[in-house]
């Protein structure tokens, strides 16, 4: 299999003459999904004990299988929390996967972890996290949820005596992503959410559900959980109240960004995360509003030794790892994952040939076009601006449709490959929802999906 032969070099040239294609495509189209059995009917058995030859395999994928996905970069794709990775970032992640780096430990893994710590550098210098605070790349936001929250969990037990085997209790708020519920059930951890009408929790709400804990509650409250940028709606926090009352009550405050994250970039806005230097650990998601191709979250903490003790694997064959010879960095102690692809590396890349600046200017076009489209929003007699733009979100209603209209509508325009915008819920009502991220959406792709709502 590891002979070079013609088959393969044709094979190679195919697939880099596709991936040339799809990245120069800046409205790739807008694909849809076909059932299984049809896609199957289509491309028959792929997997056979001869094997049907990559030129076939690779025929399959461009001409059928990936027409039935959806280019999370169309720029008219503004559903759940879309991504524009940069050509840069692309074009890395496939050297990436070409020099088969390991990502575990720095004895194996040192240029490339070298890469990815560079750009975590800049991560953390936009926190504004004192000294000593570092963190790692995940898979996602959800893996960096976890590892904070394990690390914040062992750090409650170190501190507390008589708490090995009690289940622990964290505080988020009703806007906090639904991973946090699902990586507290990874956990075996309660969650209080604290329900506030408008997705936004204070400092003062968070102190009021604090004091209402029975001594027994308050002893197993090992974590609260903050959002910069909620997923639905983009509120953050007030930070800076909530860090006071963490600091009083001595508990871990993780500050979930893994959308909002990028916008810390942003000068506009910077100032809405200000309390967010004193967390004790932040979710960052490149592959939402960092342009990086997917996976890639980050977990920052600002005690990068407590993290250590949470999640440094022991086993025999891994002790020549932190032998002398392979002294440096290993972002296998750092969060839930022992063998790692380097998803750093690709940000790296695309931060280190574009500079810091354009990035800045990428996230504030996604702003600045949520600005526009809730100004056009207001000027149309049909539509309703159900609040302001909140970072890069919108939320609407289009004035007298039911939640079946805007499920028909949002179908209506996936089929055709027009768009891909998708209802949402805001206090208990259905709205539409635009979340910008590709900074190549025009006013003229808002104008043609607002035409569509007439
Ligand atoms: C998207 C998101 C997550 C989950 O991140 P994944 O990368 O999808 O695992 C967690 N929290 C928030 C606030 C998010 O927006």
């Amino acid at each position: 299999m590891h002979t070079i032969d013609m088959n393969l070099v044709e094979m190679t040239l195919d697939v880099m003459k596709y991936t040339i294609d799809r990245i120069s495509n800046v409205t790739p189209e807008l694909g849809s999904p076909k059932k299984e059995e049809d896609l199957l009917r289509i491309v028959g058995e792929t997997i056979t004990p001869q094997g049907i030859g990559g030129e076939n395999a690779f025929k399959l994928f461009r001409d059928v299988l990936v027409k039935a996905t959806v280019p999370i970069d169309h720029p008219r794709h503004l559903a759940f929390v879309p991504a524009a990775p940069t050509r840069a970032a692309i074009m890395f992640d496939l050297v990436t996967s070409a020099s088969s780096i390991h990502g575990a430990y720095w004895m194996e893994g040192a240029g490339g972890i070298f890469c990815e710590n560079q750009a975590m550098k800049w991560l953390v210098s936009l926190t504004k996290l004192p000294e000593g605070a570092f963190g790692v790349f995940t898979s996602g936001g959800t893996a960096a949820n976890l590892s904070a929250l394990v690390a914040a969990r062992e750090d409650w037990r170190d501190k507390k005596s008589g708490h090995e085997t009690t289940r622990a209790i964290l505080i988020a708020s009703s806007g906090a992503h639904s991973s946090i519920k699902s990586m507290a059930k990874v956990m075996d951890a309660d969650v209080l959410l604290i329900d506030s009408e408008e997705e936004y929790l204070s400092g003062e709400e968070l102190q009021s559900e604090i004091s209402k804990l029975s001594k027994e509650e308050r002893d197993r409250l090992f974590a609260v959980v903050a959002t910069g940028g909620t997923t639905n709606a983009g509120i953050i926090d007030d930070l800076k109240t909530i860090a006071e009352v963490c600091e009083k009550e001595q508990v871990w405050l993780h500050v979930d960004c893994a959308y909002g994250g990028g916008a810390l970039a942003a000068n506009s806005v910077r100032h809405l995360f200000d309390g967010i230097e004193k967390a004790d650990s932040i979710t960052i998601d490149p592959h939402k509003w960092l342009f990086s191709p997917y996976d890639c979250g980050a977990v920052i903490y600002k005690n990068l030794e407590l993290a250590k003790k949470a999640h440094s694997q022991k086993g025999a064959y891994l002790e020549i790892f932190k032998d002398e010879g392979a002294q440096g960095f290993n972002p296998a102690d750092y969060q839930i994952q022992l063998t790692r692809r380097l998803r750093g590396m690709p940000l790296w890349f695309s931060l280190a040939m574009h500079g810091t600046n354009k990035y800045k200017e990428a996230i504030e076009r996604g702003i600045e076009l949520a600005k526009i489209a809730a100004d056009k929003v207001k000027k149309n007699e049909h539509l309703e601006l159900v609040r302001p733009a909140s970072l890069s979100v919108v939320l609407f209603k289009r004035k007298g449709w039911s939640a079946e209209d805007y499920r028909d509508w949002t179908y209506k325009n996936h089929r055709e490959g027009f768009a891909l915008v998708t209802p949402s819920i805001w206090k208990e009502e259905s709205v539409i929802r635009f979340c910008f991220i590709n900074p190549d959406t025009t006013e003229d792709d808002i104008d043609k999906i607002l035409e569509t709502l007439n």
